[in-house]
């Protein structure tokens, strides 16, 4: 009898977002048995607008996905402040801006989603299932699900978003960091006068970032903009979203004002910013975790997503060809994916925190030495210009150019 066998299922997914549903394309790809929970009936993404990084379209295309015309090449990437002067560009090498579609690109997020769903497989994904409670046998995982049934899986992986329960069994309750920044963004196929096509354009007042880049869904140019301000946690915002858009936008000058205006009110979304502080560890036998369940990180990274579509790579790279019976090869192989994927998501978590920080949150009279600082010392260039998209580009190198390597 295969060793398999004495499981209904090899790895079981716990989440239908962009890390469980990569997870889920790895596993197809490695040949590997597999189930996604997703307590929702349906696999509508949260939010609208959405930037990856060359990690996550390597990952995409490997396991199968198509990433022709998945968005639109967001280049040069610059940081500036109000009077235009550009503090960092975002560099990666043209060899790879050439390879991956643009390196950077902007989209819109049910685009990603729907490109991933329709590679998956039928009988992969499994709506309306809510994972109730997990218990580590030692040679398998009982997941109870909300009806009362129970299932058994060789590996589980908790693709649940920041809120994660597998994460606080495994680990027990760690604190969410709220950072008092939220996002209000919106998208339009208006194009603005005055906007170089590509360019995506930074802007930090002594407050507020003002954010305006290309985008495209399916086949059509347009444009992502968005705001980041400090803000309560708690705090509700009173007036209108695009209201509140449309004050901020005052606050730059450029093509701003005109990218609100034109952006359908049910088009603009806000979300606060919130992570966790990076665990050191996130396998525990059988039981492991990707995406914001394993990192959950600042959208001053644009990089959560991606992050939890490479972890479905890694996942899946590591448990290729592994005897799922044998609970020491699963156990070596879930480390080996966190040898790939924890210091360098951790890193990344901890940047995008410490920039949202330092743009919205130094006190006056420092920002005006902040400033000082960003505009006339190279610091934010060696930071958001060459350190992060130096790590994403060595991440891409150790993926190696085929899922079952
Ligand atoms: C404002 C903002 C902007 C962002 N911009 C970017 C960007 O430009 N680029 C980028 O790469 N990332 C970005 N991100 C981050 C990105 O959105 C997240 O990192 C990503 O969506 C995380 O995916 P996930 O699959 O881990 O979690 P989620 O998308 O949260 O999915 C978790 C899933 O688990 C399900 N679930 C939970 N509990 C259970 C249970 N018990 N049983 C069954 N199902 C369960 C949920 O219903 C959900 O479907 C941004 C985030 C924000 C807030």
């Amino acid at each position: 009898m295969a060793a398999e066998n004495k499981f209904n299922v090899g790895v079981a997914v716990i989440g239908r977002g962009p890390a469980g549903m990569a997870v889920a394309l790895g596993c197809v790809k490695a040949g590997i048995d597999v189930r996604v929970f997703e307590r929702y009936p349906y696999a509508r993404p949260a939010g609208n607008i959405l930037n990856l990084w060359p990690t996550a379209l390597h990952a995409l295309k490997c396991m199968g996905v198509k990433t022709e015309d998945l968005g639109a090449r967001s280049s040069p990437t610059t940081f500036r402040n109000t009077k235009g002067h550009v503090r960092a560009t975002v560099r990666l090498a043209d060899d790879i801006v050439e390879k991956y579609d643009g390196g950077f690109i902007g989209l819109l997020r049910p685009d990603l989603y729907n490109r991933m769903l329709s590679t998956i497989p039928e009988g992969v994904m499994m709506f309306n299932q809510t994972v109730k409670s997990l218990e580590d046998t030692g040679d398998g995982v009982r997941i109870t699900l909300g009806d009362g049934s129970v299932i058994k899986a060789a590996v589980v992986i908790g693709a649940d978003g920041i809120d994660s329960f597998v994460r606080a069994h495994l680990w027990g309750p760690s604190p969410r960091r709220n950072h008092d920044l939220h996002v209000i963004g919106g998208f339009t196929f208006d194009i603005a006068d005055g906007v170089i096509p590509g360019e995506c354009v930074l802007t930090h007042d002594a407050q507020v970032q003002g954010t305006y880049g290309p985008l495209m869904s399916q086949g059509r140019k347009g444009l992502q903009w968005w705001f980041v301000e400090a803000w309560p946690d708690s705090k509700p915002v009173e007036s209108s979203l695009k209201d509140r858009a449309q004050m901020l936008s005052k606050r730059f000058s450029g093509p701003l004002s005109e990218l609100v205006r034109s952006t359908a009110a049910d088009d603009v979304v806000m979300w606060p910013i919130r992570d966790r502080v990076p665990l050191k560890k996130w396998s525990k036998g059988r039981i492991s975790l990707a995406g914001d369940a394993a990192h959950a990180t600042s959208p001053y990274a644009a990089y959560g997503a991606g992050m939890s579509i490479s972890d479905g790579y890694f996942i899946a790279q590591s448990l290729y060809n592994v005897n799922l019976a044998d609970t020491n090869a699963v156990r070596a192989a879930l480390e080996r994916y966190e040898g790939y994927q924890l210091e360098h998501t951790t890193q990344m978590v901890q940047s995008a925190y410490y920039v949202g920080q330092l743009f919205h949150h130094v006190p006056f009279p420092l920002n005006y030495i902040r400033n000082f600082i960003l505009d006339w010392t190279n610091m934010l260039q060696r930071q958001v210009g060459d350190k992060n998209p130096g790590e994403i580009t060595e991440q891409l190198q150790r993926m190696g150019d085929n899922i079952i390597k």
